[in-house]
């Protein structure tokens, strides 16, 4: 699904966002930066040790990056020159600001794009896998969130949301339609 939000393309597509041709792709990493599962984990294998030693050198300059801010790597052997790193929230049952860190992600994401003059990002569903936050319920955080931002700065050429499976992929389809109805 193809949408044109002002000058920006916006996609959902269905994918594996280590083999994305946008200019960064953003992992939902850990606060320890030190590599795990899921996405992170094939970030990490795709793109080959470069990108763990940039996260330790983060690390011992920054300390643990706390969940909602994001911070910039090289994205080593894949086509995309950048991996923009981000910590999204643990699931606890949606009353522990869940909701608000995760649109922090999202936010902080952009911003540091835009401060990078990076003008075309891929988004994986940040916390839906192993950090178990509901899809139905990030999806439309994370849609209003990039489409309030988008509409707002009028920057980015690309936005691409890159859904692992297919009933993933339906989840933000209608989640999205919902929200441009
Ligand atoms: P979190 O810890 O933030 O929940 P996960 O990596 O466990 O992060 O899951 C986030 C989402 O990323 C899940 O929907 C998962 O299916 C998806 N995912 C896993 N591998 C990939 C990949 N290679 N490309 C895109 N999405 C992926």
């Amino acid at each position: 699904m193809h949408i044109k939000i002002d000058n920006t393309m916006f996609s959902l597509v269905q994918g594996d966002i280590t083999t994305q041709d946008t200019i960064a792709i953003v992992n939902a990493a850990n606060s320890s930066l030190m590599g795990g599962g899921g996405v992170d984990g094939a970030i990490h294998r795709a793109g080959g040790a470069e990108i763990l030693e940039e996260c330790k050198k983060i690390r011992k300059e920054k300390g643990t990056l706390p969940p909602g801010n994001a911070v910039i790597t090289t994205a080593g052997k894949m086509s995309s020159e950048y991996v923009i790193q981000t910590v999204g929230p643990v699931w606890r049952g949606g009353k522990n600001k869940e909701s608000d860190v995760l649109r922090n992600c999202y936010k902080n994401v952009l911003t540091l794009a835009q401060k990078e003059n990076i003008k075309s990002i891929s988004f994986p569903s940040i916390s839906t896998g192993i950090y178990g936050y509901p899809i139905d319920k990030a999806s439309k955080i994370a849609l209003t969130t990039v489409i309030e931002y988008i509409e707002r700065h009028a920057f980015f050429d690309e936005i691409r949301f890159v859904l692992f499976s297919e009933s993933d992929l339906e989840v933000y389809e209608n989640s999205l339609k919902k929200l441009t109805l």
